[in-house]
């Protein structure tokens, strides 16, 4: 029998190799992309689960395992993330989900800092769309290497030639397509892949519930059956070939180029792509620099941070859960980390993977790995977890609000339940909470970047907490931090309130610009700075 710490020290020397084998992204687009589709159609790819749709339903249509929560099934929206893992050929491959609505971007954002690579995921018709354009920012921000996927190839949509300029104007991005499509959108006949030549045919299986047999044809064949449309392909690939539209592995890694393929994620065409993309292409978690710059290595002792936390998912589980990333060393469900922020011990006795409303206990992670842990009533969002040698990575940004409401118990008679619900909210990270002496505890201000977290918290307010609220909306527009020594005349100051948020900061709350900009120009001494704006 071997020792415990002949058991660690073994399961220590995985850690490089296995962090080697982690694919960790995320897919930004905007609603209706077919994010979903795709999320579903990469899982089913990796048989985690038998047939596409199988595992719950959602409004109007199939279901799909990265969607649930009551309201997200009413506005058939995401509004919750979760990690997916699963295995594909020799590597472990995690998707994060990201909202989609706008109004979530933060929770995204944060979803953001805990991935390695993203996928853009395109609407042919549509290009690159409002939301994409706003998480593009994001990644572009953090430095993150994206692949882009033209989906919806099936349907009638934009030029091919078109969507590349489009990409390389609005991004900034050089795409270089690995694979070029045979076949106008809406007459998708399948795939010219730029590095070998090789023609991959389009199939598609009824519905897109089984993986479509994917069918191989050298040139020849190709050009053979498909003819003149096979001729363009070749045609339009090789002026590709002119320009620098060849992948690049360095410039992609540095953000510089993306590399592109086609697809119908309905039909699952051109999904196991993608995956040979992500594992061949994207990086690997590497080092991940702390608060003062200083480099967590990937074998260093186990260290992570919550990038979500989250309550009441379903009825089913209503507990708290904390979603960290592992950034080094080794998890193993049971040991005690600790919390960096507190400095107090943490027991990670349920650990689990955790996806719609499937669970799965996990007993051993790696860095680039997500895990959920469950009662993990002391954390919060931004905060590190780390074993033997202390690390705090660096706070998770939070976006300057622009929609601001007092909140209010219905009865005084909950106020108990009001007072945790609202404890809870904040520390999820669902809206900043503010509050001063004038308005009292009774009365805290909500603070938003998108109106519909009103309604989230609203709604868990009422039916997890079983404190009714009613909410009174304010006219500010505009938040920017202040201190103490400026906070009394910025207070004073007509239209203008000073509240405090949960993590102690400042904030002075303006009606608009011009009030802030009155101010800043009558008093330049007063500490008036800009928050991070949500658009980065
Ligand atoms: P999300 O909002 O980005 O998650 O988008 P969904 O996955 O819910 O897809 C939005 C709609 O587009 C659904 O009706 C899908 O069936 C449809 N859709 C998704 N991918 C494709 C595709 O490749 N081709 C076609 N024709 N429709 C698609």
């Amino acid at each position: 029998m071997s020792s415990p710490s002949s058991t660690v020290s073994a399961v220590a020397a995985e850690v490089l190799p296995q962090a080697a084998r982690r694919r960790t992204f995320a897919v930004i687009s905007h609603p209706d992309a077919g994010k979903s589709t795709l999320t579903e159609a990469l899982a089913l790819h990796a048989r985690v689960i038998g047939q596409a749709g199988a595992v719950h339903g959602k409004a109007g249509r199939r279901g799909t395992v990265s969607d649930w929560m009551d309201m997200e099934k009413a506005r058939g929206i995401s509004i919750t993330s979760a990690a997916l893992q699963f295995e594909y050929r020799d590597a472990v491959v995690n998707l994060l989900d990201t909202p989609g609505h706008a109004d979530f971007s933060e929770d995204t954002y944060r979803v953001l800092t805990a991935v390695d690579a993203a996928v853009m995921l395109i609407d042919a018709a549509k290009g690159l769309e409002a939301q994409t354009m706003k998480l593009f920012a994001v990644c572009r921000h953090r430095g993150i290497p994206v692949i882009t996927v033209v989906n919806k190839w099936d349907r009638p949509g934009k030029d091919a030639l078109e969507l590349m300029d489009e990409v390389s104007e609005r991004t900034g991005l050089v795409p270089t397509p690995l694979t070029w499509p045979v076949g106008i959108a809406g007459d998708f006949r399948g795939v010219l892949d730029r590095r070998d030549g090789s023609y991959h045919r389009f199939t598609r299986t009824a519905g897109g519930a089984t993986i479509a047999p994917e069918e191989v044809l050298p040139a020849t064949a190709a050009a053979a059956r498909e003819g003149d449309v096979w001729g363009q392909a070749v045609e339009e690939s090789e002026l590709l070939d002119a320009t620098e539209a060849d992948h690049d592995q360095e410039r992609f890694l540095a953000g510089e180029t993306t590399p592109v393929i086609f697809a119908s994620a309905v039909s699952n065409f051109g999904v196991g792509a993608l995956l040979d993309v992500l594992v061949d292409l994207a990086p690997a978690p590497s080092g991940r620099p702390d608060a003062d710059g200083a480099v967590r290595k990937l074998d260093d002792p186990f260290s992570a941070f919550v990038f979500k936390v989250q309550s009441g998912m379903d009825a089913a589980h209503r507990d708290r859960l904390a979603y960290i990333r592992i950034c080094s060393g080794v998890f193993e469900r049971g040991m005690v980390v600790t919390h960096s922020t507190s400095g107090r011990p943490f027991a990670t006795k349920y650990a689990q993977h955790v996806f719609g409303r499937d669970r799965e206990s996990v007993d051993v992670a790696y860095p680039g790995d997500v895990v959920g842990l469950v009662n993990a009533n002391a954390l919060s969002v931004g905060d590190s977890l780390y074993v033997e040698s202390k690390v705090a990575f660096p706070p998770l940004t939070t976006f300057a609000p622009e929609h601001f409401a007092v909140m209010r118990a219905r009865s005084t008679a909950t106020f108990k339940q009001f007072r945790r619900g609202i404890g809870q909210l904040g520390s999820e990270g669902v809206a900043q909470i503010l509050r001063s002496d004038r308005r009292g505890d009774q009365a805290p201000v909500l603070a938003v970047v998108g109106p519909m977290q009103f309604e989230v918290a609203q709604h868990r307010m009422e039916n997890e907490f079983g404190a009714p609220v009613e909410l009174d909306h304010l006219s500010y527009t505009i938040a920017v931090r202040t201190d103490a020594a400026s906070a009394p005349a910025v207070g004073a100051a007509r239209g203008v309130e000073v509240m405090e948020r949960e993590d102690g900061e400042l904030l002075a709350l303006f009606r608009d610009k011009w009030d802030l900009r009155t101010l800043q120009q009558r008093s330049p001494e007063l500490t008036l700075e800009p928050l991070v704006a949500a658009q980065l």
